[in-house]
């Protein structure tokens, strides 16, 4: 015979917080879901390791499913699937609702820039016989952790005729790659005692390119750069004054591979934020005919403040909104007032290894699901949306209601450090904003790692958000 419950037992039932469960809440079917569901953001992650591929390769899905190119001046119909490019580095796609945006919009915001290294406008130079780019770092990174790594170079020239000339060299298996060095640990005792932003800093992040001379030359002069130009020139068109008009970055050439004896997580190079923006692009195909019209924003700049005008802080969104309302017929400061939004970024997950970073209460951990951040920023709340009780409640309800794992989480310890995300720009229009995306663990490193089933679960938040 079962052992009855005490009083207290049963009060505590009542008023307590459960036990966090986590993945143990979820059948062998949702999991199988979520692995299947991964195996398309992998090939995604792959296909987009910079914004201007992650948008080509959002606006190839698109494609596929009938979204069309938004014509300001055409009508729309509830279900009408439009995208609309924002200079090849950011994508909006929206599906129009059966009210339109008259009661707002829905809007999911990620970004798909990354941590990465860019070359300097006037990047090549010889030095004793090696070849090498000088670089300018994008985004916050531990710089040691890009030394003695293979890079990839992806990015786009634009010659004096106006031509762009797309680069993408050291993808494929037998192509060749790049890479930072690093000092020997036999010469490093110098090195090793310094504080780490001392013992590798930006202008140390200097990548080898070559080291052979140009065969059969007449003079000694920098022959080695002269070669790697003619390689250049040969593969690209491209002279050395073009680099002067040119997008170019170096990534880790390694793919997306599955973590663990179980497969369980996925390690991979930029799921901050690929990892919201796929599941965000996958909801906004798979959302049918909404109520509201949900817009899926796909944004640039993100990792050095949204500032520019592909970043968050740039009018595009807001004249995508301007332009909807006037096809409604209501003011596009009406619509976005009443517009509520997922900034959908990344947070950082519980590392045991690095525990007292966090503040175990308050954090997400892997595999607990979708984490939602009420505020980011750092110090006493500072650069931050702080969402709302009351909006925090109906996200709160719409993921119980739609039974989707979810999870709160701070950025770590207080007055530790801090960060931001697109949320307070959003907040910013006037719009009731949270953020809503994937915990991840090693953050911003070459090599981030995510759990396959708060990645399914972030998709399932947002079309639960535009189906709602
Ligand atoms: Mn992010
Ligand atoms: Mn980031």
């Amino acid at each position: 015979m079962a052992e009855e419950k005490t009083k207290t037992a049963l009060l505590r039932e009542e008023l307590m917080m459960k036990e966090e469960k986590g993945i143990r809440n979820l059948s062998s079917e949702e999991i199988a879901e979520a692995d299947e569901f991964c195996e398309g953001y992998k090939r995604f992650l792959n296909a987009a390791p910079v914004e201007r591929e992650a948008t080509a390769a959002a606006l190839a899905l698109a494609k596929q499913r009938g979204f069309i190119e938004y014509d300001p001046g055409a009508v729309y119909q509830a279900g009408d699937k439009v995208y609309c490019v924002n200079r090849g580095k950011a994508i909006a796609l929206a599906v129009i609702g059966k009210n339109g945006v008259k009661n707002g919009a829905r809007l999911s915001i990620a970004h798909i820039d990354s941590p990465r290294i860019d070359l300097k406008p006037n990047p090549l130079y010889e030095a004793n016989g090696l070849a090498l780019f000088k670089t300018h770092y994008y985004g916050g990174m531990k710089k040691y952790q890009w030394t003695a790594i293979p890079l990839t170079l992806h990015g786009v020239i634009v010659k004096l005729d106006g031509t762009a000339v797309e680069v993408s060299w050291g993808d494929e298996p037998d192509e060749s790659c790049f890479c930072v060095t690093d000092l020997l640990p036999h010469l490093a005792q110098e090195q090793v005692t310094k504080p780490m932003a001392k013992a590798f800093t930006g202008e140390d992040l200097n990548v080898l390119v070559g080291s052979r001379p140009y065969p059969e030359a007449e003079d000694e002069k920098e022959l080695v750069k002269l070669n790697v130009m003619a390689i250049l020139n040969k593969k690209y068109g491209i002279t050395e004054n073009d680099f002067l008009s040119a997008e170019l970055c170096l990534v880790p050439s390694f793919k997306a591979k599955d973590i663990g004896f179980d497969r369980s997580m996925i390690g991979g190079y930029g799921h901050d934020d690929k990892v919201c923006a796929y599941p965000a692009l996958m909801a906004a195909l798979n959302a049918g005919v909404p109520e509201d019209t949900c817009v899926t924003y796909l944004a640039d700049k993100e990792e050095i403040g949204s500032d520019g005008n592909t970043g968050m802080q740039s009018d595009f969104l807001r004249y995508l909104i301007y332009d909807l309302a006037k096809q409604d017929g209501v003011e596009g400061y009406r619509a976005l007032s009443k517009s509520t939004c997922l900034s959908a970024d990344v947070n950082a997950a519980f590392d045991p290894t690095y525990a007292s970073a966090f503040e175990a209460r308050n954090s997400c951990f892997l595999n607990n699901g979708v984490v939602i951040s009420k505020y980011t920023g750092h110090g006493g709340k500072y650069d931050t949306s702080d969402a709302s009780a009351e909006y925090m409640g109906r996200v709160r309800a719409l993921l119980e209601n739609n039974g989707i794992l979810w999870q709160i989480g701070e950025l770590g310890r207080v007055d530790l450090g801090g960060g931001g995300t697109i949320a307070k720009y959003v907040a910013n229009m006037n719009v009731d904003v949270i953020d809503l995306g994937v915990p991840v663990l090693s953050m911003h490193a070459p090599f981030e790692i995510v759990s396959k089933t708060d990645v399914y679960m972030a998709y399932r938040a947002f079309l639960a958000f535009f189906q709602a």
